[in-house]
């Protein structure tokens, strides 16, 4: 399998004016992999994947693609294929014309374009689709299209902003994992755009999260959602409980006046924040714990069929959340005084 594609960002800044999208980002990604860029709304996402394009310069910084500093070229030097996210097929141009476009202008003659258009027309399940004007397509089979005209080239990497975010639920979770054992099959690498973390999560090898122009973290999906390394990215990566404790130097830490033991034990002293998942938590109808734990009041339950949630005022600010599936669950009753674990080794430090 091909292993092209391995990308490394030195320093890499791009400001508008006085606007600093992406303030100095070093990272580097292995080839074959997929990777997502994770992070709200105006962190630098799409910033960082036009710079890797070269559909815009760094204000510092360079790109390298297989240890070749690509900074300096133009984009369609690149060999990289992107799908944006209106997709931009040309809508006076039908399937198979969208799909070969890129081979026509490289002046590849017209039967290897027709077999080659052919196969990615195979490739995205769109078999006898060619002659489809774009505007006789649903969302999905649009994004198809995009996705084999990106691919027609055969670029060292593949890049996608925000592919899916114009389909339905039901339809996007199919197209993620479409994509992914597209990727899988091909061993492109491939960064995908997405402010989604379920679809990071579904898709990729590796995670990098993104807050305000800067990598907060990177990381393989689980590792990220299980060990976050910031409160920020325990709070955007899925739901989480964050309990702030005062740590004594002694490996615990003292929540609302009780004992917590940590996950590595907790080296420093003074205030921690420590995030704990929703579903590691768990609710004590009969006694209080000594250790981990802290009383209070089932404030709202709720069965979502697949999962149950409850809600517990802890006398912490925010309400606890503890979930869990409806199967294991123990009924509790609104108003009902509990305890809730919070069991050791899911309890992540997430700052000191
Ligand atoms: P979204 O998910 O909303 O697309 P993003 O994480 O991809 O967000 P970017 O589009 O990279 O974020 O934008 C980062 C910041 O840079 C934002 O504050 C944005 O307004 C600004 N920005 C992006 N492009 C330009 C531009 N051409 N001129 C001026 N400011 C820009």
């Amino acid at each position: 399998m091909d292993v092209r594609g391995g990308l490394r960002l030195e320093g890499l800044v791009k400001r508008f004016d006085d606007v600093t999208a992406v303030a100095g980002v070093d990272l580097e990604l292995p080839p074959g992999k997929l990777i997502s860029f994770l992070g709200p709304s105006g962190c630098g996402k799409t910033t960082m994947l036009r710079m890797i394009a070269g559909l815009e310069r760094p204000t510092e910084g360079r790109v390298f693609l297989d240890e070749e500093d690509i900074t300096d070229r133009p984009a369609y030097t690149r060999d990289i294929g992107m799908v944006f996210q209106s997709l931009a097929l040309f809508p006076h141009l039908n399937v198979a014309g969208n799909i070969g476009y890129g081979l026509r202008i490289r002046g590849t003659e017209k039967d290897r374009i027709t077999s080659r258009v052919r196969e990615l027309l195979d490739l995205v399940s769109l078999e006898g689709m060619g002659d489809r004007r774009i505007q006789q397509l649903s969302g999905g089979q649009r994004q198809r299209v995009a996705t084999a005209r990106a691919l027609a080239l055969e670029p060292r990497l593949f890049l996608l902003d925000e592919p899916l975010s114009a389909l339905d639920a039901n339809l996007r979770e199919q197209l993620q994992v479409e994509l992914r054992l597209l990727q899988q099959q091909l061993g492109i690498t491939t960064i995908i755009v997405t402010h989604d973390q379920r679809e990071a999560m579904t898709m990729s090898d590796l995670v990098v999260v993104m807050n305000a122009g800067r990598i907060e973290q990177v990381g393989p999906p689980l590792e990220v959602y299980r060990r976050p390394g910031s409160p920020f990215v325990a709070g955007f990566i899925g739901r989480t409980n964050l309990l702030v404790g005062e740590a004594s130097g002694d490996g615990s830490v003292a929540v609302a006046g009780r004992p917590f033991d940590v996950a590595g034990g907790a080296n420093a002293t003074g205030e921690v924040s420590i995030s704990v998942r929703p579903e590691a938590a768990q609710l004590v109808a009969d006694g209080m714990p000594e250790r981990n734990a802290l009383p209070g009041s089932v404030v709202f339950v709720r069965d979502l069929g697949e999962l149950f949630e409850c809600f517990v005022d802890c006398g912490i600010g925010e309400h606890v959340i503890v979930a869990g599936s409806p199967r294991d669950w123990v009924p509790v009753e609104q108003g009902a005084a509990v305890a809730v674990r919070f069991p050791a080794e899911d309890c992540v430090v997430v700052s000191t």
